[in-house]
């Protein structure tokens, strides 16, 4: 118990030190920004050609650095009761202008009084990044995300579905691993974020996948049975 108590603290003064660095690099990354913005302005052939590749990378960084600042952010955990169709509600409506544009279909079905408990942000967080990874598999095909969320006896399971590009057996093996990515403006953290929030509150996070036909992933969460006296209506 004792040793669980220090690891605890050692990981919330790394996270406290990375989050400082992290915003720390961010300011001079701006203004190297905005400084070969200047320059690009009156480049030409060989010189605008490296100015635009150098301005590629630092957009680079700084995705990583978002990534990198939304995990490290020491945070406050404020554990609540809700209903997971409410959080899928609040999901649908932020994520539905990236799939419309994206020509990417998306749909959630519900069950009622599927009660969990959670942080409400850090479980949106999570299920964003699961949402956002289908999205971005289905783009090509102009697929499908459907989302289903039911009871299985005394646990809650999402299931997010996509029919986008899939992944082998070797790439489902290093999901969750830091900076790993196949995308052009990929991070690599987005899994590795959501495995730790799910493993948080004794959750679990399956994916299934075949390449060229499509990924699952199912998250199951322990449910609330007694809801009465703790809940609070979310932000
Ligand atoms: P990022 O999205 O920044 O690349 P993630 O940790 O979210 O980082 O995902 C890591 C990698 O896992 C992705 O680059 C992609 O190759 C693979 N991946 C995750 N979800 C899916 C999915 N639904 N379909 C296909 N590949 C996926
Ligand atoms: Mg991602």
């Amino acid at each position: 118990m004792q040793e669980q108590i220090i690891c605890t603290e050692k990981l919330n003064v790394t996270s406290q030190l990375a989050a400082s660095v992290a915003h720390e690099i961010r300011s001079p990354l701006t203004s190297i920004k905005g400084f070969l913005q200047l320059l690009l302005r009156n480049a030409e052939g060989k010189e605008k050609q490296y100015l635009e590749i150098s301005m590629v990378e630092l957009n680079r960084m700084e995705y990583i650095l978002n990534d990198f600042l939304n995990y490290a952010k020491p945070q406050i955990e404020t554990k609540k009761v809700f209903t997971v169709s409410e959080i899928l509600n609040q999901i649908k409506e932020s994520i539905d202008p990236i799939a419309q544009s994206n020509s990417v279909g998306l749909d959630v079905v519900s069950e009622d009084n599927l009660w969990i408990q959670a942080d409400q942000y850090k479980i949106k967080q999570a299920l964003i990044n699961i949402i956002k990874n289908s999205i971005d598999a289905s783009i090509a095909s102009k697929g499908q995300v459907s989302i289903t969320a039911y009871r299985q006896l005394n646990k809650v399971c999402i299931k997010i579905r996509d029919n986008g590009v899939g992944m082998t057996s070797e790439q489902l093996s290093i999901l969750g691993t830091p900076f790993y990515s196949t995308k052009m403006n990929g991070t690599g953290l987005g899994l590795m974020v959501t495995f730790r929030i799910v493993q948080a509150i004794n959750g679990k996070l399956e994916f299934q996948s075949v390449k060229g036909e499509g990924t699952t992933a199912l998250v199951i969460l322990p449910s609330v049975a007694d809801h009465k006296n703790k809940y609070h209506p979310i932000d």
